[in-house]
């Protein structure tokens, strides 16, 4: 089949394409032929080295498309079936071998793109407003990079739960990315350097290294400071004394895994998704579709910040 494969860590030239040997599902797996396969800020890391994997290694870490085979002890699914997941590696590719747990169902109105393309930015704008943080009328949170993937669906998911956005982006008013957060409900749209935000009751700072000080002095006392990416690079180690020094604050650094690591909470997460983008009541914003041969194009935009909402590969 033909992949995308890192040998060695570094830029997006690392992201080679051509031929690998199609896996085969061993027990409790399924091998999927992929639709369309998702583009994530995680895959960077991994291309990098920020988050070290063994070499050589295909990345992708979401996917959409259909049961071509299953391995053994494998119940609930059926050759052909439509299927969506994320957090498994080696989506960048024709096949994958994913774990049977982690696939769900695609429901009939939902195509294989809008599948891929919300899965792993879905779930964790989801937990992040449900779980990390219930969020609730009167509420006020602040949602970095809020016209990125993650930050359009976050933002839409915290207005339907009828809390007040405070959001950041480096893009002018008038941009498409702007403006498309603008759409999502922003309340409040600040560029980074501007961005002074008092008393909210919880941060969602996906930028990392150049936000976290301004996202900590946001906070009302008491109130939650969720660092969950690193666009800008890592944040450095703090000492616990200063959530003290800044009023008794609660800090914690969430990853989606934990977060579906039982079938109901997949279910309840992707399930939620699936159907407010079938009702309509949450957009997926798919900015564009490259063929995979090209995944280095879709890396380079992604970390140029000129992209908004989702890049899908497809073979
Ligand atoms: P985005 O589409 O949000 O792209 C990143 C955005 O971050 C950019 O578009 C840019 O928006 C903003 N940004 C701010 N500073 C920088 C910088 N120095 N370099 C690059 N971008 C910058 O990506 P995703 O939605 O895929 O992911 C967003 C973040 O969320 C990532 O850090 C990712 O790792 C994290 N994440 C974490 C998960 C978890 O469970 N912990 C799961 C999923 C994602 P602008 O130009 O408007 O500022």
């Amino acid at each position: 089949m033909k992949a995308i494969q890192v040998f060695e860590t570094g830029g997006p030239e690392k992201l080679t394409y051509g031929d690998r040997e199609t896996p085969a599902p061993a027990k409790g797996q399924a091998l999927v032929k992929l639709a369309a396969s998702g583009v994530n800020y995680i895959d960077v890391y991994h291309r990098t080295g920020l988050y070290p994997l063994p070499s050589p290694f295909t990345p992708g870490m979401e996917g959409a498309g259909t049961v071509e085979a299953l391995g053994e002890e494998v119940t609930g699914l059926e050759i052909g079936q439509k299927v969506a997941y994320a957090m498994s590696i080696g989506s960048y590719a024709e096949y994958a071998v994913v774990p049977a747990t982690q696939l769900v169902p695609v429901p009939t109105g939902l195509s294989l793109e809008q599948a891929a393309g919300v899965m792993l930015q879905g779930m964790t704008a989801h937990y992040l407003s449900h779980s990390t943080w219930k969020l609730e009328a009167g509420q006020t949170c602040v949602i970095h990079a809020c016209g990125g993937g993650v930050g359009l669906l976050l933002t839409q998911i915290a207005k339907m739960r009828g809390a007040t956005v405070i959001g950041t982006t480096s893009s002018a008013p008038g941009s498409a990315k702007y403006e498309r957060a603008v759409k999502a409900g922003v309340d409040v749209i600040s560029n980074y350097e501007d961005f002074a935000a008092k008393g909210v009751d919880v941060v969602y700072d996906s930028v990392g290294a150049t936000t976290f000080e301004a996202s900590l002095n946001s906070l009302r006392p008491r109130g939650l400071m969720v660092t969950y990416g690193n666009a800008s690079g890592p944040v450095p180690d703090i000492s616990p004394l200063k959530l003290s020094q800044k009023g008794s604050l609660f800090l914690t650094r969430p990853s989606l895994g934990p977060y579906i690591a039982t079938r109901e909470e997949l279910l309840w997460r992707s399930g939620d998704l699936f159907r407010w983008l079938t009702e309509g009541s949450l957009l997926l914003h798919i900015e564009k579709t490259y063929p995979m041969a090209d995944a280095a194009e879709a890396h380079r935009d992604l970390e140029s910040r000129k992209t908004s909402g989702k890049l899908l590969l497809k073979n």
